[in-house]
């Protein structure tokens, strides 16, 4: 009777390393080729199909990679969707592979968020619509940043190269 019931504990322990050892494989990305384009700041992928948002990674980590973009460049991303957007993990241009999160979804470069210094922001709202992850609201008159949604690409503080030419008052600051 006892060996019975040992059994049946040995197969429920197994079960249950067996679930959290799946949990913790990496996602199933999919693959998505294309042509991009960039609208107000933004990076997307017209498939033929479908138009995709990208999520990529901060301009600093680009840079870094010695990752160029363009309008009508043709490439392959593999990511997965979320929400309304497909997060690259990686993206393949002519022969060049560009690594930009790892295979769990952690980025390779340091994610440090921007803030609002409250006592210099003047209320203006320009910020708000110009930050792509939608990661600014306005708290009392004030801008206030979600430090968890800020994927520190710095648009808030530097402008997006478009007509958002950053905040005019220098009241936004990259957290140390
Ligand atoms: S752009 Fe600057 S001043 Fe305007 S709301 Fe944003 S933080 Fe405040």
């Amino acid at each position: 009777m006892k060996s019975r019931w040992f059994i049946i504990f040995t197969i429920i322990v197994l079960i249950t390393v067996n679930i959290f050892s799946d949990s913790n494989e990496g996602l199933e990305l999919n693959e998505e080729s294309g042509k991009l384009k960039q609208i107000a700041g933004n990076w997307f992928l017209n498939t033929g199909e479908d138009i995709i948002k990208l999520s990529l990674a901060p301009k600093e980590f680009l840079k870094e990679i010695k990752l160029e973009l363009s309008s009508q460049m043709e490439l392959t991303v593999k990511g997965s969707s979320i929400e309304d957007e497909f997060v690259v993990y990686s993206l393949e241009i002519a022969e060049s592979e560009y690594q930009l999160r790892e295979e769990t979804g952690d980025t390779l470069w340091e994610v440090k968020p921007y803030k609002v210094i409250a006592e210099k922001c003047i209320g203006c709202r320009l910020c708000v619509p110009a930050c792509p992850q939608n990661a600014i609201t306005m708290v009392d008159g004030i801008a206030v940043i979600d430090a968890d949604k800020c994927d520190g690409d710095g648009i808030c503080k530097n402008g997006d190269d478009k007509n958002y030419k950053g905040c005019p008052v220098d009241a936004i600051e990259q957290k140390e």
